[in-house]
């Protein structure tokens, strides 16, 4: 856990969030500002700052196989969907617990803006 972590502060149920996945490692909650019909943020329950940090390959594994449960839980696989994480100021993570975006729901643009 890390200090003044708003995602740490969702997995320890101090933010409310609207959960829509959960495994013993990993949380998928609705983002509060959504980009697309179906727009989930997954963070693994540890606090990793960001996609750089991530050095252990049994925990990078799992977090990537949160992206499929979280995708299939959320009804993704049919009709497709994106699984984006933002990286430094070029990529624009404004979070610093690493998280996946998982978008939905509509036709998404190729290349992103
Ligand atoms: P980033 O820009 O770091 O890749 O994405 C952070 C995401 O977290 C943004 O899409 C933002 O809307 C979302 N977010 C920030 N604060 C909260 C919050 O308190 N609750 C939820 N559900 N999402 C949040
Ligand atoms: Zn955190």
């Amino acid at each position: 856990m890390s200090r003044e972590c708003i995602f740490c502060d969702i997995v320890a149920g101090r933010i409310p969030a609207a959960v829509v996945y959960e495994d013993p490692g990993h949380l998928a909650f609705r983002d509060i500002d959504p980009k697309a019909p179906q727009h989930a943020v997954l963070v693994p329950k540890r606090h990793i700052e960001t996609l750089l940090d991530l050095e252990d390959e049994g925990e990078a594994g799992r977090l990537m196989l949160a992206i499929s449960g979280a995708a299939k839980a959320l009804g993704l696989r049919e009709g497709g969907f994106r699984a984006v994480a933002n990286y430094g100021p070029d990529g624009g993570q404004e979070v610093m617990h690493v998280h996946f975006h998982l978008l939905g729901g509509r036709r998404l643009g190729w290349p992103p803006g």
